[in-house]
């Protein structure tokens, strides 16, 4: 079963500016999966696509079999995502932010308690719960945006550029996060500037440039050509 289906997919903003050049790629399931490349490069434009947070221009995209034209709820039911950009409100408490995010996946009230409380303190802000988002330092946030995007249990989790801008003890401990998620059956796609994440983290990668896909294989294949 692939995870993520991307055939021909093109997009060219409103401006003119064509970031994707009919990109194809396929990543099954379990996998974890890093999309590099320089900035600029289309990535983000990618990702947004596949979340549906950006409308493509042409193309086909298929969350697990899901065409996102035509079952765009189940497709988003199967993904998890956390961009690149804080996005929740400062002053929400730190639980109420999952709670609603639970609430809005269709959660319980029953349901989403407990699932909130064993993310919060998976990720290490179980203490922070009761303080304003605002209090929480860059990474802390990070981490709750990652808690949010778990909430429903998504089949696959799609984070753009996860620990940029997070010093090396904190990226660590969410590298092993991240891998035991993946350990438990989640497919995770990544963007990241670090090779190094990649190398400790994916199995596979492709790599985009200019709106193309220039490489596509596995890790220690790429890692041999180096
Ligand atoms: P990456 O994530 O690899 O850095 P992006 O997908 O963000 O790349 O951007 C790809 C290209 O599309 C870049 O040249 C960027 O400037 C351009 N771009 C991104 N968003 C927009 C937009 N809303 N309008 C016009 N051009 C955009
Ligand atoms: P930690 O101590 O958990 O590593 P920091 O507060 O030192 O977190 O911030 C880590 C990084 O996150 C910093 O390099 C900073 O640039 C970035 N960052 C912090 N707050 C924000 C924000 N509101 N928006 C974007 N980036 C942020």
């Amino acid at each position: 079963m692939k995870a993520l289906t991307i055939s021909n997919l093109q997009k060219t903003y409103d401006n003119g500016h064509e970031a994707l050049k009919g990109i194809s790629l396929d990543v099954a399931e379990g996998d974890f999966f890093a999309l590099l490349g320089p900035n600029g490069a289309g990535k983000s434009t990618t990702l947004g696509i596949v979340c549906s947070l950006v409308r493509k221009s042409a193309g086909k995209v298929s969350i697990f079999g899901v065409d996102i034209d035509q079952d765009f709820a189940l497709a988003k039911q199967l993904i998890g995502v956390v961009p690149q950009e804080f996005n929740f409100s400062v002053f929400e408490k730190v639980e109420d932010i999952v709670l609603t995010a639970a609430g809005y996946q269709g959660l319980t009230q029953a349901q989403a308690r407990p699932r909130t409380e064993q993310l919060l303190r998976d990720l290490g802000l179980w203490e922070k719960r009761k303080q304003q988002a605002r209090m929480l330092s860059g990474g802390m946030k990070r981490r709750l945006m990652i808690a949010r995007a778990l909430v429903h249990n998504p089949k696959l989790l799609i984070l753009d550029e996860p620990t940029a801008g997070v010093d090396i003890e904190l990226r660590r401990s969410m590298w092993s996060f991240m891998q035991e998620i993946n350990r438990q059956g989640t497919t995770i796609i990544l963007t990241t500037h670090y090779l190094e994440e990649a190398e400790n983290l994916c199995r596979n990668i492709a790599i985009i440039d200019k709106g193309e896909i220039v490489k596509n294989t596995s890790m220690k294949a790429l890692l041999s050509e180096l």
